[in-house]
């Protein structure tokens, strides 16, 4: 598009591009730090998507582009799928979403990479772009393949469990070695085109036989990571394009990426290689705590009504279930009508309640609940013993005590909410089916909780009628 521009405009144009290029990194920091509370995190978002916006419109600028219908139709169909997408994929499909865009990421870092292959002659790179454009090949690769098999395993499309041959961790090893020294023999003879052919099937080769043996269970993580690798694909391309803002927004997210596996990591007490190499999750129930045949309180509508009415605090732990039944919004109601019969109400979120980082905090948000209700762990984790009722809505694992007396648990170690330290913990949940970590959970059959079965929103909307009619 410079082209179209006066010639004493153009003079500064490489200056001004990289100065706003400067501005949109601004624009990310700011919108990423932002995103780390409810509170401004709409704003965040906003914020990078405008340093995004900035970064594309520059770069038609940078690049001496002489056809722009690709660019156009591209922009069209990119921003349609993004906006149904956005609009129709629930929350609880969040996981799969961000594994596809994850892979076309990597696909897409991977691809700029081979253009530039082919469009200019190899020989004449220099060494930098040649070890950019073959890690670009190889880290985009693996991204684009481990993102699609995380998407067919949260699916369903692929089971679940292990799926391994015996050794399959040396073998993976031994591949990435291969793809390593292939990355560093097209380094020095890129003219050797089987070379660079090797190197991008035996790295899409790796993607999947990496996830594969991964057990659904660990799929966010993996997706966490997955997205990491997306970043530094994208910043390899960065490299080979010699375009700052690529390499910038790409080690962003690798950054990001990396810091929220570990905490995701931290939070389920496990670590990288353990999820990377160990098996976890898939339905497997080993280590549960033998509960024999101890029996469950039942309890209904009228019953919950009466007990929080009278209570002077009651702290409310969402989970998964919540997203599941969409209840959020008939849970606010609930918490209304507690509070104008005086009752304190909090809430306890657990880092991994549901199935991505903050997924309870956001559901939360849309229903209005404020934010200084919202306690995380570490803060209501004392509030417990002052609590007369808890109400567990759709959570089981992050409240599972297997966490804190069963060492063979596969939770064993995880950081839990202490609801058991309350006078009564009420559990709103289907049936006794277990968690995602696929156990049994202890909980339920203390002498202080009570089961409230059904649907949560259904629960909650019976319970929310109940109150009104103890007036
Ligand atoms: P869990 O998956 O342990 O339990 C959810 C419960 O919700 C189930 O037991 C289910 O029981 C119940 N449920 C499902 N649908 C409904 C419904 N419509 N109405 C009422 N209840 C329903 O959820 P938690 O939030 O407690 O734990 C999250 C788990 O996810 C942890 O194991 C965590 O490690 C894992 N995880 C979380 C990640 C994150 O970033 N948040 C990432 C990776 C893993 P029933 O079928 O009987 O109704």
């Amino acid at each position: 598009m410079s082209q179209f521009l006066p010639e004493a405009i153009q003079a500064f144009l490489p200056n001004t591009i990289q100065l706003v290029y400067l501005v949109a990194t601004g624009f990310f920091i700011v919108g990423i730090r932002r995103l780390g509370s409810p509170a401004t995190a709409r704003s965040g978002n906003q914020l990078a998507s405008f340093g995004m916006l900035m970064g594309v419109a520059v770069t038609l600028f940078d690049r001496e582009i002489i056809s722009f219908e690709f660019i156009i139709a591209g922009v069209v169909i990119g921003a349609l799928i993004g906006a149904i997408a956005a609009k129709k994929v629930k929350m609880t499909a969040m996981p799969e979403m961000v594994a596809v865009f994850n892979g076309f990421g990597g696909g897409a870092s991977a691809l700029v990479a081979w253009g530039e292959f082919t469009r200019l002659d190899p020989t004449l790179f220099e060494t930098q772009a040649l070890v950019t454009t073959g890690l670009s090949i190889l880290i985009g690769s693996i991204t684009f393949t481990g993102s699609f098999i995380a998407f067919g395993k949260l699916k369903g499309f692929i089971p679940g469990g292990r799926i391994a041959l015996p050794g399959q961790n040396y073998i993976n090893l031994l591949l990435t070695a291969v793809a390593l020294g292939l990355v560093g023999w097209f380094t020095v003879d890129p003219e050797y085109q089987l070379v660079f052919w090797s190197l991008f099937g035996l790295a899409l080769l790796i993607g999947v036989l990496t996830v594969l043996p991964i057990g659904g269970a660990d799929m966010p993580v993996v997706i966490s990571l997955l997205n990491s690798y997306s970043g530094l694909a994208a910043s390899m391309a960065g490299f080979v394009l010699g375009n700052n803002l690529l390499i910038i927004s790409g080690a962003l997210v690798g950054a990001a990426g990396l810091i929220l596996t570990n905490i995701m990591c931290q939070a389920m007490n496990r670590t990288l290689l353990n999820v990377l190499f160990g098996s976890f999750g898939g339905g497997d129930d080993g280590g549960s705590e033998e509960l024999g045949d101890k029996s469950i309180q039942q309890t209904f509508a009228d019953d919950v009504a009466i007990q929080c009415s009278y209570a002077k605090k009651v702290v409310i732990v969402p989970g998964y279930g919540l997203a599941v039944a969409q209840a959020q919004h008939t849970l606010k109601e609930v918490a209304n009508l507690l509070e104008e019969k005086g009752v304190d109400v909090k809430y306890g979120i657990h880092p991994v309640a549901g199935r991505m980082p903050g997924h309870m905090n956001v559901l939360l948000a849309e229903a209005d609940v404020p934010y200084d209700q919202l306690y995380d762990m570490d803060q209501i984790n004392p509030e417990f013993k002052s609590t007369d009722v808890v109400l567990i809505i759709g959570a089981n694992d992050v409240v599972n005590p297997a966490a804190k007396t069963s060492p063979g648990s596969p939770i064993y170690g995880m950081p839990i909410l202490n609801v058991d330290e309350a006078k009564r913990t009420i559990v709103f949940k289907r049936s006794m089916s277990p968690g995602y970590a696929g156990i049994e959970n202890g909980l339920f059959y203390n002498e202080k909780n009570q089961m409230f079965f059904g649907d949560a929103k259904k629960s909650l909307q019976s319970l929310a009628g109940a109150i009104k009619e103890l007036d």
